[in-house]
Order: C-alpha cells, then structure tokens, then sequence
C-alpha cells in the first residue's frame, strides 16, 4: 500500500484558527496584540516571498505586523541600531531578522543582538541553551512544525528510532535535542525517541536511515532520499526545499518512497506551512509571557 501523504497545509489551517482564536482571547482579555517585526535586508527573492507569506500569516491571526527593510548594501551597525530599535519597542512581541543576511554582516552577532524574549525563531544562544536544558522559552519554527506535525498526524515519536539527515543550527540540531528529551512539565512536546543525526561524515548512510521508524530530511538536495533508503511502512518527513527548473522540490525522491514508506509528508504543502504556523503561536507565546 502506497504512504499516506500528511497534509502540512490543512493541518496548518486547523493551528492557525487555533491560534487566531487564542489572540482573540488573549486581546479580549486585555493582553497585549501580539505583533511581529521581519526585518529584510537586501532583496533576495525567496526571503521576499517567506517574509511576505509570514507577514500575511500574522494579519489573518489578528496580529499586527511590520516589514522593515534595509538595502542590501547597509552596514550591520545600521542592521543593530534597528534591532535596538525593536527590542525596546512595546508593540513588538517577537522579532524575525531573515536570513541569509549580505556578506558584510555576521549572522551570530545579529542573532545575539535580538533580545531572548522576543527571539521567535529561538536562534539566540540562550534560547538553544534553555531548549538543550529541557526548559525551552521558545521551540524553533521548523522541528517545531515536524514536531507537531507527526503529533497531529497520531506518529509517535516515544520509544521509537528517528533518524535525521542533516545537522544545521537551524533544523537538524534542534529537531534532534527535541526528539530525545524525556517529556516533562517543563517541556512535554519532548519526543523521548532514540535519536540519531546523519550527515556528510556518516558512513553508508543508507544502513543507518534504513533502520528507521521516523526518517527526517533536512538535507537540501533534491531527491536525496530514495526509497531503497526506507524501511517499509517508516514514516517520511521532508524538510527540504529546493528549486529544480522553477520548481519547488524536496529531499525526497517521491517517486521511489512513496510504495515503500508508511507516511510522507509532501513538497510543497508539507512542512513549510506547519513552519510558519510555529512562527505564530510564538509570536503569541511571546506576547503572553
Ligand atoms: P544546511 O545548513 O545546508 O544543512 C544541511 C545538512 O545536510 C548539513 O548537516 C549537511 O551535512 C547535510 N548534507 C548535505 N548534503 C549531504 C550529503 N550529500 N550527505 C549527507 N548529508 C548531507 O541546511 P538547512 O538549513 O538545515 O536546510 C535543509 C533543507 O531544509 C534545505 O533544503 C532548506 O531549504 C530546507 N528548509 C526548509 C524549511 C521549511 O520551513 N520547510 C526551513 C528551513 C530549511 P554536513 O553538516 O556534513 O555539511
């Protein structure tokens, strides 16, 4: 029987009323409007589109939202002078600097500059640090979304062997810190899984992904995972976002996993949503603390 395909996009519609319920409650209640500040610098195209999907995302929330750009050739002084800016300003409840930012500046000094408590992506050293000590502030937007994602989709992750391809700061890392911990009050989205990263110094790569109830791809190469990589009825999530001929395409190679795998979560329409959606209910995590 072929996978299951998981659905990031209805999944992501059902959270995002969840969550414009809650700002509705939250503001009611007289709680302050949670609003999100992007900060783009430069004009790369993808950035424009991600910043412009999550600056829609928050107004159909019912939370505000600002876009501030600077050119590509501004100087990083000019880029924390902004970022100053928004951390001492009210209205602000969570701020998202895009990445990349231009050759000139240093991503970890900006990353640092933002302040923790409106750190809505969870890049800033002491929100990792929280999240690696089973207290996090906040969960970063993607393994948050492939976190939940398997949740929603009834994919437990307890006692179960995951295996992710990739170890970025940004995806592969923290979704592995997550899938390991042992849930408690503190943290209960923890997966309490037997957690093993995979990535170019890995030898025979295939035997480990192979092994396998939950593969991850966050990987960023079109089509890495094929089916002979899978264990029958293993559930696949793709991460990826890559473009192939003007097309979007993820790490897995649909074609051969599709018969093999149990689930799959698709690309687009898979995990990119679901990353949005984590944004906002940070963004309102945010303005609630
Ligand atoms: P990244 O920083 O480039 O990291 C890629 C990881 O994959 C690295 O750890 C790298 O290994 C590993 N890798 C690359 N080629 C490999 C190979 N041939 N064999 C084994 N391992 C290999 O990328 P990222 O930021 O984590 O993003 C990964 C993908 O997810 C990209 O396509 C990105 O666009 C996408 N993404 C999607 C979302 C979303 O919302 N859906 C969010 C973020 C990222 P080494 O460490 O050994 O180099």
């Amino acid at each position: 029987m072929p996978a299951q395909r998981i659905d990031g996009q209805a999944l992501s519609k059902t959270m995002r009323a969840e969550i414009a319920d809650a700002v509705a409650r939250h503001v009611a209640a007289g709680g302050r409007r949670p609003g999100l500040a992007a900060v783009l610098v430069g004009g790369n195209p993808a950035s424009e589109v991600y910043v412009r999907n999550k600056r829609k995302a928050c107004e159909d929330a019912g939370m505000a939202s600002w876009l501030h750009r600077l050119p590509g050739s501004a100087s990083q002084q000019e880029l924390l002078d902004l970022v100053d800016q928004l951390n001492r300003d009210p209205a602000v409840t969570g701020i998202l600097v895009q990445l990349p930012l231009p050759k000139q500046m240093d991503e970890s000094t900006v990353i640092r500059a933002v302040t923790p408590l409106k750190d809505v992506d969870c890049f800033h050293p002491e929100n990792v640090g929280l999240l690696t000590a089973g207290h996090p502030r906040f969960l970063p937007c993607t393994p948050f979304g492939v976190q939940q994602m398997l949740t929603r989709t009834g994919i437990a992750t307890a006692g179960k062997r995951v295996v992710i391809i990739g170890r970025s700061n940004i995806v592969g890392k923290p979704l592995a810190i997550m899938l390991m911990q042992k849930p408690s009050k503190a943290f209960p989205e923890a997966g309490d899984a037997t957690v093993t990263v995979v990535h170019r110094g890995t030898t025979d790569l295939p035997s480990v992904t192979r092994q396998a109830d939950i593969v991850i791809a966050a990987v960023g190469v079109a089509r890495f995972v094929k089916g002979d990589m899978v264990k029958a009825g293993a559930a696949v999530i793709d991460v990826g976002i890559n473009s192939v001929d003007g097309k979007l395409i993820g790490d897995v190679d649909e074609a051969s996993a599709l018969p093999v795998a149990g689930w799959l979560s698709p690309v687009p329409k898979g995990v990119g949503p679901m990353t949005i959606t984590m944004l906002l209910h940070n963004t309102l995590r945010a303005a609630m603390m």
